[in-house]
């Protein structure tokens, strides 16, 4: 074993280190390397206890600044210590630890140096020589990186000690040639004198005696004028196995009594010096446990930096997650700010397409309403001459062509009618009335005014009204009757020789609103299965083969759209040849209180209804005027007729009326306008509105012009009668 340089490591850290830190020449550096100074003096004069005292002080210290090549010194420096006191288990793990450190700076002068230390205690304290041949080539690598050419020399020098104690002879010779020019030129007698000790070593065992001789008595003088004794030893030691080896016992026993001789002096020295190292004992202990507290702490602190490391890891995790957000929700808003920008534009597209829309339903309606309207009043003319016709000539009471022509005439104004209804439900212009009616008075009316197809298709036609039912219900009975109506006179249209039934049932109170179903019956000729959803379309007739059934083919669609007005449906069971039954249930309140009320206000006519009457009729139309004058006439009233507004205003100066009978759409001045300027002259004679419009579109203007009633022209020659005597009386009780 050849021990060469090895305090030199820490010495020539020492220099290297101030030219290391030099740049950077803090106060607090300078006194954590001062420290490692002081700490590697005491090493340097064993005194280890205070080496590591000084040592562990400058690792507090350099943990405190955060200094990694300090701190990786520290370490360094205490490794060092510790091999010296012959733990070399400790001594690897400083090393290690300053190896670390010194990574994170990437530091090649002390990747150079721990390596080294590494490569040396491995190889000197007999752990791994191979392991410590691997650390001395890695630590030579890095000192031909920073081109320092005594770290080579001393490196290859140990690395060839290595080899030759593996007995790789030619290895460790190769290591020797490539610096032993270099150590001859230098002035360093340490390195001349390990260098004539290998050479010693590798002649001696390669069988060059004198050659081996010549280069040990070489370093023998170097190591006597220089007083290094330990060297001194180890030649003395090599020169034992030299004579061994070429079997000179005589040389053997002379170089044996030498080394014994001199050990005697150094090992006394060193056994004082273990002496010291024993004493240094406990407190090393102390120092170790110490170290151990501070190496915990550092530990803690690093684990803290490695969390917040974490932490701040994570907030910036977050941070850009939000930011995307962000981003995404800026990217959302400008889109949806562009679909609602498209959106408004399509909107009011939409908007002016739908009033578009609204104007033409607007003018189609106005259209059907004045095309209704217009026709009506010529084929009010048309029913009255007929009936005139008829009355003058009795004769021609059975003429078909007449009968046909009246047949006609009816048939196109209920036609009109429909149409007009129909037009009014789409534009649900209709409100239903609430007023109180007798159910089985419209009933009765109805079972009247059918009679005649009855007796006409021979058929039997029952009414039957459930008895629990109130006899004064609170509702729109008009739109009730038409629905009744048109029910019973398809049934008996559609019927010969069966029978209709109508019947009204109470199914159910609920608070005041009395629920009652009604059915229309028939044992007539049945709708096909496949035509009953389709016969409450508007227009629709099914073809009957056998026979022509006259009808417009809207009474069913304006009937179910009148249950649906009265917030119900109607239903329909049928089958073909036997009979078909319509039904519906509407809800009427009943209230005994407003009932009782009403009825005690019917004033009973007992009177004599033929009185004479003087009439004013104001009308343009001479067809018009001509049918009127007949029916007033008929009734034993006096009539006179003017054509105008104004003529009537005269007319009024001159004559006393009871009753004015007023068309409304006149040429010169309208009707509202003649009614007002008679009301403005205090005339308080009853006016009756004439016309073709419907009654719901007029009845505010005419009440609102000073008008008592309105009669929707064509109208029954009795209904006339019953309003004229009405308004009269009114007048008289009102007087
Ligand atoms: P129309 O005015 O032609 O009678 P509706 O709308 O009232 O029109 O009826 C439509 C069709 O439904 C009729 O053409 C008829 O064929 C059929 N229909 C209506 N009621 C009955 C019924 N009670 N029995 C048989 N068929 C009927």
């Amino acid at each position: 074993m050849i021990r060469i340089k090895h305090i030199c490591f820490l010495l020539l850290f020492l220099f290297s280190f101030s030219t290391l830190v030099a740049q950077d020449n803090t106060k607090e550096k300078e006194a954590i390397e001062k420290l490692i100074n002081d700490a590697v003096v005491d090493y340097m004069d064993s005194q280890y206890d205070k080496a590591l005292e000084t040592s562990k002080q400058a690792l507090m210290k350099s943990f405190a600044i955060d200094d990694n090549l300090l701190i990786a010194q520290s370490y360094n420096t205490i490794g060092v210590i510790f091999n010296e006191c012959s733990d070399s288990k400790k001594a690897i793990e400083f090393y290690e630890k300053a190896l670390t450190y010194a990574q994170k700076e990437n530091n090649d002068i002390l990747f150079n140096w721990i390596y080294s230390n590494l490569g040396s205690v491995y190889y000197f304290n007999k752990i791994d020589v191979n392991k410590g041949i691997v650390y001395y080539k890695k630590s030579l690598f890095y000192a031909e990186k920073i081109k320092d050419t005594v770290q080579i020399e001393y490196t290859k020098l140990n690395l060839a000690s290595a080899y030759f104690a593996i007995k790789k002879y030619d290895l460790g010779n190769e290591q020797i040639n490539a610096v032993r020019e270099q150590i001859l030129k230098n002035d360093n007698q340490e390195s001349k004198l390990s260098l004539n000790l290998l050479m010693g070593i590798y002649s001696s065992n390669t069988n060059k005696k004198l050659l081996a001789e010549q280069h040990f008595f070489t370093a023998q003088k170097i190591a006597i004028d220089n007083g290094l004794d330990s060297y001194l030893i180890n030649i003395y030691e090599n020169l034992v196995n030299h004579y061994k080896l070429h079997n000179e016992s005589k040389n053997v026993t002379i170089y044996q009594a030498k080394l014994d001789s001199l050990s005697k002096v150094v090992y006394s020295n060193e056994k004082l010096d273990g002496l010291k190292k024993a004493a240094n004992q406990i407190e090393l202990d102390e120092y170790k446990i110490q170290l151990e507290r501070i190496e915990k702490v550092n530990e803690e602190h690093q684990k803290n930096l490695k969390d917040s490391k974490l932490i701040v890891i994570l907030f910036l995790v977050i941070l850009i997650v939000l930011l995307l957000l962000l981003l995404t929700l800026y990217k959302n808003i400008k889109l949806r700010e562009q679909a609602n920008l498209e959106l408004l534009i399509s909107n009011e597209a939409l908007k002016e397409a739908k009033e578009k829309a609204e104007e033409a339903s607007k003018l189609k309606s106005q259209f059907v309403s004045t095309i209704t309207h217009e026709l009506r009043t010529p084929l009010y003319g048309v029913i009255g001459i007929t009936n005139i016709i008829l009355d003058e000539h009795k004769e021609l009471g059975n003429s078909p062509h007449l009968k046909s022509l009246k047949f006609s005439a009816k048939y196109l104004l209920s036609l009109v009618n429909d149409i007009l209804q129909m037009n009014k439900i789409e534009e649900k212009r209709i409100v239903l009335e609430n007023l109180i009616f007798n159910l089985t008075d419209e009933i009765t009316t109805i079972k009247n005014s059918v009679e005649y197809i009855a007796d006409k298709n021979n058929d039997k036609f029952t009414v039957e009204i459930d008895t629990a039912i109130p006899e004064f219900l609170i509702g729109d009975k008009l739109r009730l009757s038409q629905i009744i109506m048109n029910l019973v006179s398809n049934a008996l249209k559609f019927t010969k020789n069966g029978e209709v039934s109508l019947t009204a049932d109470l199914k159910k109170v609920e608070n005041k609103t009395y629920f009652i179903e009604f059915k229309v019956k028939d044992t007539g000729i049945g709708i096909a299965k496949e035509d009953q959803e389709k016969i409450f379309d508007k227009f629709v007739q099914i073809e009957r083969k056998e026979e022509d059934y006259q009808g417009t083919g809207l009474g069913l669609s304006i009937v179910s759209r009148l249950v649906n007005l009265f917030d119900s449906e109607i239903h329909l069971e049928s089958e073909e040849n036997v009979g078909t039954t319509f039904f519906f249930t509407i809800g009427f309140e009943y209230d005994e209180e407003k009932s009782k009320e009403i009825i005690n206000n019917i004033v009973v006519d007992l009177s004599d209804n033929h009185q004479l009457y003087n009439i004013l009729v104001v009308e343009d139309n001479k067809i018009n005027q001509m049918v009127t004058k007949k029916i007033i006439q008929n009734t034993n009233m006096a009539c006179t007729i003017v054509d105008d507004g104004y003529a009537a205003m005269v007319a009024i100066e001159r004559e006393h009326f009871d009753l004015i009978l007023m068309d409304i759409n006149m040429p010169l001045i309208n009707g509202f306008e003649t009614t007002r300027k008679i009301r403005e002259k205090g005339i308080k004679t009853p006016i009756i509105a004439l016309t073709a419009f419907d009654k719901q579109e007029v009845t505010e203007e005419a009440l609102a012009a000073g008008m008592n009633d309105i009669m929707v022209k064509p109208f029954e020659p009795s209904k006339l009668f019953q309003v004229i005597n009405n308004n009269i009386k009114n007048k008289k009780s009102v007087d």
